[in-house]
């Protein structure tokens, strides 16, 4: 089990692919992009999948979840899927991704044992989406969104962030597409991640706003924090059920005491949260020849040191140095 010191275990992995991106969302990155990590230092594809089956078949590891940046500009990744659908356990998988290319990729991702997908949306206004990301692509996201929800990948999840004065405007809208499709959307806080550190909690766009817009366009009713478990989304029905919305408040209504998540990044570190200060390295022993047992020693030390929150509220809060393209989102 990877367990933590607060009586947390994690169970849903998340792995980078690659911390490059063909998107520039502000919230994440600066227009020019980032230095990309040397290829050299990427795990290989057999490196992710002996990583994913220690954590599965010794570490309790249940669901996961790949991402990035932009795990679809990964060539390698239905071969990554098919070997982690084929363990024992059986995880479940998921993939998380801006959409692009997955209208070409879904029916393979399924087909090598994808179970769900989520894809980031943050707006139904080619020029919002432009000066959002930086580039024209808003066709070939809802694109990918169809050809997810044809292949079966469902339920199709699509994740929206809001930005004060670029896309908040556009909530209900959002909804209503998603609503429309069968889609569920799920909001969620704009969080210190950014590359740019352009982050401010004075105009970051809380999850209370957020539901008062959706409020005026529909009712709201919470499912309820019985049914939450560990998900970081807070769920309401709309207007009396079944469909749903979500609002993942990590800023405003931090739900780390019941967080099962650890993140292992493109270049093989293991991090037990997304705003931790610290990595442990398994690349390098992986590269020097450690056996599984001593792989899997090493990801528990790691995350029996998870800290109890990730205190943006601190006075002292210092914002990790690997953005969050590079930690996997
Ligand atoms: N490129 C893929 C995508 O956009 O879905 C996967 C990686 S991205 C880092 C994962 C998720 O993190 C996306 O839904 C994105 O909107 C979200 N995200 C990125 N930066 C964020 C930030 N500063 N605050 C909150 N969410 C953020
Ligand atoms: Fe790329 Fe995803 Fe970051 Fe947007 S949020 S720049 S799509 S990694």
């Amino acid at each position: 089990m990877l367990a933590d010191s607060y009586g947390r275990v994690a169970t849903d992995l998340r792995v980078s692919l690659t911390d490059r991106c063909n998107l520039r969302c502000a919230y994440c990155m600066p227009p020019e992009g980032l230095d990309w990590l040397p290829r050299p230092e990427l795990l290989t594809d057999e490196e992710v999948v002996r990583l994913v089956r220690i954590g599965v078949t010794l570490l309790g590891i249940r669901e996961v979840r790949f991402t990035g940046g932009e795990p679809l500009l990964r060539r390698g990744l239905p071969g990554i899927v098919a070997a982690t659908a084929a363990l024992h356990p059986r995880p479940r998988t998921a993939l998380t991704t801006n959409g692009i290319g997955l209208a070409r990729l879904a029916p393979a991702l399924a087909e090598a044992g994808l179970d769900r997908v989520n894809v980031s949306l943050d707006t139904l206004d080619p020029d919002v989406f432009e000066k959002l990301a930086r580039r024209r692509r808003l066709d070939d996201v809802l694109a990918g969104l169809e050809a997810a929800a044809r292949a079966g990948l469902a339920p199709v999840k699509v994740n929206a962030v809001l930005m004060r004065g670029v896309n908040d405007h556009e909530a209900p809208d959002l909804l209503d597409y998603c609503l429309e499709r069968g889609y569920r959307l799920r909001f969620i806080e704009q969080m210190p991640l950014d590359a740019q550190h352009g982050w401010q909690r004075a105009t970051m766009v809380t999850a209370e706003e957020i539901l008062d817009r959706l409020g005026a366009a529909h009712t709201l009713t919470p499912v309820g924090a019985a049914g939450r478990g560990s998900a970081p989304a807070e769920e309401f029905l709309v207007d009396g059920g079944p469909a749903t919305v979500g609002v993942i408040a990590s800023v405003t209504r931090p739900f780390c005491g019941a967080c099962d998540r650890v993140r292992l990044t493109a270049d093989g570190q293991v991090r037990n949260c997304l705003f931790a200060r610290e990595e442990s390295d398994l690349r390098g022993p992986l590269r020097a020849g450690a056996d599984d047992a001593e792989i899997a020693e090493r990801w528990r030390a790691a995350v029996a040191a998870k800290l109890p929150g990730h205190g943006i509220d601190d006075p002292g809060f210092l914002q990790p140095a690997r953005p969050m393209s590079a930690i996997g989102g």
